[in-house]
């Protein structure tokens, strides 16, 4: 067997209902760019949007299907819990004061030395910020936001588990990640990439959640290219999992299996990315359809609501 070590998070995908405040959250609250408006493959009445850094790099990237009128989940086992994205040293207390701006309220609390600006997206998704040396700056300036105090990408996940044994033996002995510590109730692993490679995971085992908008459905991570990605298929395979086939994500391959603590895992291609289909210049303006949706692209463009990036300023205190 090959030995295989992913680098880290490619991208998180998790559920939502409006998808104009998704907009506004995630690209207009955040500043991340959105570097893909596409639809669900499987619905195409339904958005699939895409927010990460200028070029949509892995390891920074968290999509979301905006789906009006769908319920709410509860989060729990066998979800990524809290995503963490990464921001400059000194970068904490100007996201405290913009948060605090749009009326978002945030908590900071300590694990592995590290201090964490704890809050949730419009929708009840737990996210976090922590400063980090790790990663370049962002590239990406919206919303007033300079780039020396920008998210720069994910730091990570916590993982919460049905069964957290079997979810850290999946992350050391599948994923390749390596244990780093234990710290208030925290099993901490390390993968070798810049963002998106500390995942933390609680030592107890956590209820089984609910999904619905507000929680995660998937974390992927990265292949480096198409050959490595169908090695890990058979790593997967043969560490006793049940992979999907590989699947065409137009962005990157993909392949789907159900670790033992309930989370869905994806193992994703680093390329071809999201300029595979417009300029890199323009990502996100146009509803991109895969070529088998091209000749219904008028009836589906009907079917969704208008969504528009804009700048949101935040109340001055
Ligand atoms: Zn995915």
């Amino acid at each position: 067997m090959m030995t295989l070590q992913t680098a880290g998070i490619h991208h998180i995908t998790a559920f939502a209902r409006d998808p104009q405040q998704n907009v506004d959250f995630y690209a207009g609250v955040l500043g991340l760019r959105l570097v893909k408006k596409t639809i669900n493959f499987d619905a195409p009445e339904v958005y699939h949007l895409y927010f990460g850094d200028k070029a949509g790099n892995p390891g920074t990237i968290i999509t979301f299907f905006p789906w009006p009128g769908s319920r709410r989940g509860r989060i729990g086992g066998g979800q990524v819990g809290v995503t963490t994205y990464v921001v400059p040293v000194g970068a904490l207390d100007f996201w405290e004061e913009r948060l605090s701006g749009f009326d978002i309220s945030v908590t900071r609390s300590m694990r592995f030395s590290e201090q964490y600006l704890q809050f949730t997206d419009n929708e009840g998704l737990h996210l976090e910020l922590v400063e980090r040396e790790s990663g370049a700056n962002s590239e990406w300036s919206f919303g007033g936001i300079p780039a020396d105090k920008a998210i720069k990408g994910f730091g990570g996940a916590v993982l919460f588990s049905v069964d957290a044994a079997a979810t850290m033996d999946v992350l050391q002995r599948v994923l390749g990640f390596e244990k780093a510590g234990e710290d208030v109730g925290y099993v901490r692993f390390k993968a070798a990439g810049e963002l998106g490679n500390i995942v933390d995971v609680p030592a107890s085992n956590h209820p089984a959640g609910i999904g619905g908008a507000g929680t995660v459905h998937h974390i992927a991570w990265r292949a480096k290219d198409f050959e490595e990605h169908v090695a890990w298929q058979q790593k997967v395979f043969d560490s006793g999992f049940h992979p999907t086939q590989v699947i065409d994500r137009q962005y990157f391959n993909a392949i789907y299996f159900r670790e033992h603590g309930g989370i869905l895992f994806e193992i994703a291609t680093d390329p071809p990315g999201f300029a595979n289909d417009e300029a890199a210049e323009e990502l996100g303006q146009r509803i991109m359809l895969p070529s088998w949706y091209e000749p219904s692209r008028e009836q589906i463009e009907a079917n969704l609501l208008p969504i528009e990036v804009r700048e949101l300023q935040p109340k001055q205190r």
